[in-house]
């Protein structure tokens, strides 16, 4: 019999990507230059030079047996190594290889997370809006995913709706900052409160309650942003991570696990990862990804594009009136539609070739997602595309 539960999804599949297929339909009828293609977070800069030299060094030095073979259960231990050294260097909060899983991207690290702290029935509580992957990733586990209504005066935690929901059957919360979509990262004093709220509740419910922090966007942190590393309020913080965005490399999938040296049963998580591993077919990226990606393990691809066409969009939408809290980081933005419907919002945009995202699958509807991480003078070409949707359709 074929299950049910994954077809039923065929029927509820991603509007990003539905959104981007289109995109590249249309691109094949006017030149893909001429559509404004905002829907979706692939990164617009290369890889730096360093990681593909390494690639290519590896591909015609090493001995290919050993290059290509597998990878032990709990990841290359001296990838481990340099993963925990580089934490250390940035946060100095005492990892080793003992804290670090190697994962296919940030979806394999959250996928490892939730298993390992959760069982069927308990709840993990997200705060709108939020990263849509959520709902697979935590609701095949058997754990049900909890949302917070957004607080839209500025896109922090809405602490208010978030103490109404917590309850004894909370086994994890999971936050990503910066955030995908609204681009806004929480400030010190956020993960203060919810670092706080979580001692207190962890105390009233006597059990655990895991922080999970999905971090893909922690290199892209603006200009004067306060950007405050979520492990160092927390103890019981597992840190999902990703170079899908701060090395541009997506399609590569590589990210890690990385659990707060002073989070409670925090190394046993990490054993645990393997065979969670083995439950779900994971079995590590590949190795030469693993080995490549730990040579750079500090670099970045040059994200300086992102902030650029941040204010230029952030600008040009201030002066068209939307009401658009500023990023501070990522390669989102999050403006309110100008009607109620942002779905119809987001149809009568295509109109003149804008591809923007909803925002209801967010889990806040009446705004939209523009992923900006493309050429700055493709942003440049987009404004009189917005002026004209604005002016023609709302005005
Ligand atoms: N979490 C968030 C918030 C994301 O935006 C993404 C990807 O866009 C992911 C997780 C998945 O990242 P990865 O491609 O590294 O698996």
């Amino acid at each position: 019999m074929i299950s049910e539960q994954y077809k039923n999804m065929l029927s509820g599949k991603s509007v990003i990507r539905e959104l981007f297929a289109y995109a590249t339909k249309r691109g094949q009828e006017i030149g893909y230059e001429n559509v404004f293609d905002y829907s979706l977070g692939n990164p617009s800069v290369p890889t730096p030079p360093e990681f593909t030299n390494t690639m290519i060094k590896m591909l015609t030095e090493m001995d290919p047996v050993a290059l290509h073979g597998y990878s032990p259960t709990q990841g290359i231990g001296s990838v481990l190594e340099k993963i925990a050294a580089s934490l250390n260097r940035k946060y100095n909060l005492g990892y080793t290889a003992k804290h670090i899983f190697p994962t296919t991207g940030a979806a394999g690290a959250v996928a490892h997370a939730v298993r390992a702290v959760s069982v069927p029935g308990d709840e993990i509580i997200t705060f709108a809006p939020y990263f849509p992957e959520y709902g697979p990733y935590i609701n095949l586990t058997g754990a049900v995913l909890k949302v917070v209504p957004a607080n839209t005066e500025d896109f922090q935690i809405n602490f208010e709706e978030f103490e109404k929901i917590i309850n004894e059957k909370t086994a994890a919360v999971l936050i990503n900052t910066p955030n995908n979509p609204s681009g806004v990262v929480y400030s010190t004093a956020t993960i203060k409160q919810l670092a706080s709220v979580l001692n207190r509740k962890a105390q009233e419910y006597n059990h655990d309650i895991y922080l999970i922090s999905d971090e893909p966007y922690r290199e892209i942190v603006f200009a004067g942003v306060d950007a405050p590393y979520v492990s160092k309020f927390y103890d019981n913080t597992i840190v999902c991570y990703s170079f899908s965005k701060s090395l541009s490399l997506p399609g590569e999938r590589i990210g890690y696990v990385a659990v707060n040296p002073a989070c409670k049963d925090g190394e046993l998580i990490i054993a645990m990862c393997g065979q969670i591993s083995r439950g779900i077919g994971h079995n590590c990226p590949p190795s030469i990804i693993q080995l490549a990606m730990a040579e750079v393990v500090d670099m970045t691809a040059d994200l300086s594009v992102y902030e650029k066409n941040a204010n230029i969009l952030y600008k040009e939408l201030s002066n068209l009136g939307f009401t658009c809290v500023k990023p501070g980081g990522t390669f989102y933005i999050f403006p309110k539609a100008l009607e109620e419907d942002a779905a119809a919002f987001s149809k009568k945009a295509l109109k003149y070739d804008l591809i923007l995202v909803p925002s209801d699958s967010f889990g806040c509807p009446g705004y939209f997602r523009m992923a900006y991480c493309i050429e700055t003078q493709k942003v440049e070409r987009s404004l009189s595309a917005l002026r004209k949707f604005v002016e023609t359709e709302y005005r």
